[in-house]
């Protein structure tokens, strides 16, 4: 299906095809100048020390997992109201993601609820900046602290967002961000590890290129079990030449988003995205929360009305634990996380992109304000 205002979609321009035809020309295609140059631009942007450039979100994941040692027998606390790989790295290794409920208001983990849920096995806590909204981030350390746990953050969805003036990605032993096209900043497929540890930065860096143990630049033999999460250097360099125009980018949704909030008020039944004081948000996507009454199958009836007009939503994001595989292997049921599961019912993403006009804005808001009209 052709949509007439899609949900998402990249912003490549004439710069980002010339630096992916540049590395072509070169016919230097993997572990090249690009992936060095790519690591440190992320790096200085979040502010960390260092960071490895990897094959996508999920992989930058499960390669933290392991280098801190998380496995068979581990829990590891988590939000339930995420993508699925936030959680889905924590069984590759074997361990248990213990899921916490989340906040109503900025959909993310509940720290109120964290401690409560940590036993013997607790190994670590895994946050998401859900939705580009930074998690609770010194509430989160002093727990972690207390408890004598790794703090892992799932930046994903939150490239530029800032937590009382510092960069998301930057909180915790490690952090990824990830490229997907609809993020903030694509490479197509990729993700990033930060860090400021250095036993994390070599164990990763090692664990992406087939356990490579590396010595004064060089790759010597295999000393650990190690995957082929690597980026190709034009993947790199498309993420290079987005990073060089990141603050326009991050302007552009800006300005979107406040375009939305302007002409979104007034409208009954909803909740515009919610701002916690100390936050500042890059707007991966733009979700609204809808009234109690307009919950589940309601909320989808908005989406297919909103498809047949050719304005394309969807209901980020359904709890990980109610997901098919998760009721099925870990018995959870409707009910488990109140708060995560009522969310859920009740989000409506809007179509959210750096190009999308304000008569295109206009035009999803209009029929919004109309199917919802008729629900009524
Ligand atoms: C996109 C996303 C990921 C994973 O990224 P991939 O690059 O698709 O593997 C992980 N966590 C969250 C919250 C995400 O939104």
């Amino acid at each position: 299906m052709r949509w007439k205002i899609p949900l998402s979609e990249p912003d490549i321009t004439a710069k980002e095809i010339r630096a992916v035809g540049g590395v072509l020309k070169t016919l230097y295609l993997s572990m090249g100048s690009k992936l060095e140059e790519f690591e440190k631009l992320m790096a200085k942007f979040t502010g960390v020390k260092y960071s490895v450039v990897v094959s996508s979100g999920t992989s930058g994941l499960h390669l933290i997992i392991k280098a801190l040692g998380i496995s068979r027998g581990d829990e590891v606390i988590t939000t339930p109201f995420s993508f699925i790989s936030s959680s889905n790295c924590i069984l590759f290794e074997g361990a248990k993601p213990v899921f916490v409920d989340i906040d109503e208001k900025t959909f993310n983990i509940d720290v109120k609820k964290i401690e409560e849920k940590i036993t013997k096995k607790t190994k670590a806590i895994l946050a998401v900046d859900i939705f580009s909204q930074p998690a609770d981030w010194n509430e989160l350390k002093k727990i972690a602290k207390k408890h004598k746990l790794y703090l892992i953050e799932d930046s994903a969805e939150a490239l530029g967002s800032e937590y009382k003036g510092k960069k998301c990605g930057s909180f915790g032993d490690a952090a990824i961000f990830a490229f997907y096209p609809n993020k903030q900043i694509t490479t197509g497929e990729g993700g990033v590890i930060l860090t400021n540890n250095k036993k994390i930065y070599y164990l990763c860096q090692s664990m992406a290129n087939q356990g490579r143990k590396v010595l004064n630049g060089k790759w010597l033999e295999h000393v650990r079990l190690g995957y082929n999460y690597r980026l190709d250097e034009m993947s790199c360099a498309l993420g290079i030449a987005q990073m060089e125009r990141i603050k326009e980018i991050l302007k552009k949704r800006t300005m979107v988003a406040e375009l939305y909030i302007k002409k979104l008020k007034g409208i009954e039944d909803l909740d515009i995205p919610y701002i916690k004081p100390g936050n500042k948000l890059s707007w991966f996507v733009y979700v609204i929360k809808l009234a109690e009454r307009l919950a589940g199958k309601k909320r989808d009836k908005i989406i297919k009305e909103m498809a047949k007009r050719g304005i394309q939503c969807s209901n980020y994001f359904q709890t990980i634990h109610l997901q098919p595989f998760y009721k099925k292997e870990f018995f959870y049921k409707a009910g488990d996380l109140p708060v995560a599961e009522n969310t859920s019912e009740r989000t409506l993403a809007l179509p959210f992109f750096n190009d999308l006009t304000e008569k295109e804005l206009d035009f999803v808001v209009k029929n919004l304000e109309e199917i919802i009209g008729n629900i009524r």
